[in-house]
Formats: structure tokens, sequence, C-alpha cells
């Protein structure tokens, strides 16, 4: 099986200075904007702190789902596939009560995408697990369930950003995050502890390995 999408190969990705910072599209919870799906961030803000603190990187943050559903709203999955089966009319986005949040999901995605694409982003590193944001793990049907379960897959947001192509990480990306800020930063000491979403225990044991799938 391949991956939801490619991992991001660092080779491609150009260096940001600080005259022209890389500029990293983000989603709006990790710059701590009170937009999950009940108003907070979830906890969310600040855990890239040390990335966007650099001189040379830039935060272009964005909110596919408050700009198309708006905040505080019922909790967005997808059914039936992941987010380019949405695009491809495949696939819908319910709440939890079973409400239709399509259309909506579409239009967050699609300014998101304008939005990266007036602002000349060179990569995003997005929330995973959102329906919108997701992209390497997203819900298998509704979370709100007490045998939630979950999909190898991406958001609708990250689908549209993809297929412009845009490379998407995971904010659990770790490993490929920290080479980014090594590249940024001569200072950072070089560190093999890292690992991206789709080589953590949680994702080989959930899902199997995939690392040679790619
Ligand atoms: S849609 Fe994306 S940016 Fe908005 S709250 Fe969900 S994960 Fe965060």
């Amino acid at each position: 099986m391949l991956l939801p999408h490619s991992p991001l190969a660092l080779k491609d990705l150009r260096t940001g200075t600080v005259n022209d910072p890389l500029r990293i599209l983000v989603s709006g919870c990790i710059m701590g904007w009170p937009v999950t799906t009940d108003g907070t961030d979830a906890g969310l803000g600040g855990s890239l702190q040390a990335l966007f603190a650099l001189p040379n990187v830039v935060a272009v943050p964005f909110c596919p789902e408050d700009t198309g559903i708006g905040t505080p709203r019922g909790m967005p999955d997808i059914h039936g596939g992941d987010g380019f089966d949405v695009l491809d009319g495949r696939a819908r986005v319910l709440d939890q009560h079973g409400n239709d949040l399509t259309e909506m999901m579409m239009y967050g995605a699609s300014k998101m995408l304008e939005f990266a694409l007036e602002q000349r982003v060179d990569v995003a590193v997005l929330t995973d697990m959102s329906a919108a944001c997701g992209s390497q793990v997203i819900s298998d049907g509704c979370r709100l369930v007490p045998d939630r379960t979950y999909q190898r897959g991406v958001g609708v947001a990250t689908a549209m950003v993809l297929r412009a192509g845009i490379p998407v990480l995971s904010a659990r990306d770790y490993k490929t995050l920290y080479a980014i800020m090594r590249r940024h930063n001569d200072a950072l000491p070089h560190r093999d502890d890292l690992r991206d979403h789709h080589e953590t225990d949680w994702y080989v044991s959930y899902f199997g390995d995939t690392s040679s799938s790619t």
C-alpha cells in the first residue's frame, strides 16, 4: 500500500533566508488560534514554537473549518473515504448529528488553498487526524463513538492543497520537521530519536509497517 501522500523530499524544499524566509502554511490551531470545534486551540498552540521562532522561517496560519463552517461547530468527519474522495464526490463530511457539512468543508478548503497560493507558501504543516487538515491519519467515520476507528488518509483541505502541488507535513512528523529546523539553524545538534507519524509505534501497530511501501 502507498502512504496517503509521498513523504516530503527535503532536497526539493528550498532553504529560507532572513530576507526570503521559508513560508509555511500552518493550521491555525497550531498557532494558538481558538478555532477548534469547541472554540479552543485544543492545547496545540505553541507546539511548533521553536520552528516559527527562527528568523528565516515564517508561519502563514489558516483554519479551513472556521472559514467554512464557523466556530464553535459540530465535529466534522469523513464518511466513505478520505479528503480526495470528498473532492471527487465519492465521500461526504458529516457531523456527529448527521448534518452534511460537505459543501462548507469544500468551501473552507478552497479558501485555504487560495490563501496559500496568494501567500506563496513553500510547504504546509497541518494538524493530523482532522477531517480538514489531516495528512497521514483521519477518523474512519464519526470519532465521537465508543469504538472510533481510524483510516490512513488525508483531510479535505489537505487533499486540495496537495493537488495544487504544495507538499504537506503532519505536525506529528517530528523527524522531518526537525530536519527542516536544522537546515535553518546550524547550531542544532543531530538527533536520531525522532520519527514521523507513520513511523510511530501507534501507527505501526494500528496500520502495520508501511515504511517500505512508499
Ligand atoms: S480545521 Fe485545521 S486549523 Fe482548523 S481547528 Fe481543525 S485542525 Fe485546526
